[in-house]
C-alpha cells in the first residue's frame, strides 16, 4: 500500500531531490523540508496549499502516460520532469528493436 507517510517508500527521497536539483525556493523550500522531517501531517492548511500547488503539482505525475500506471515515489522525479512515463516503458521506448 502507498502511504505518503511512509518513510520507506521514497516520497522523502524524492522530495529531496526536488530540493537538490534546486527547484524550489521560499516558501515552497521551508515546507518540503518540514514535510521530509515531520511529515505532511505537520503542516497547516495553508501550507498544505502550497505544497500541494507549488510542489505536488508541478512535481508529480497522476500516471504512467503509457500503461496508465502509478509511478512510484522512486520513479517520480524522472516521469514529471523528463518522460511522463514508468521505467518499465520508459526503458521499453528506448529500444530501437
Ligand atoms: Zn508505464
Amino acid at each position: 500500500m502507498r502511504s505518503k507517510n511512509d518513510e520507506d517508500d521514497g516520497f522523502n527521497d524524492f522530495l529531496q531531490q526536488i530540493i537538490d536539483m534546486d527547484h524550489l525556493e521560499g516558501a515552497a523550500l521551508g515546507i518540503t523540508k518540514l514535510v521530509i522531517e515531520k511529515g505532511e501531517d505537520a503542516l497547516s492548511e495553508k501550507q498544505k496549499y502550497v505544497f500541494q500547488k507549488q510542489v505536488l503539482d508541478e512535481f508529480t505525475t497522476s500516471g504512467c502516460s503509457r500503461c496508465g500506471s502509478d509511478i512510484p515515489w522512486s520513479e517520480m522525479y524522472d516521469a514529471a520532469t523528463e518522460h511522463g512515463m514508468c521505467n518499465y516503458c520508459w526503458h521499453m521506448t528506448q529500444k530501437d528493436d
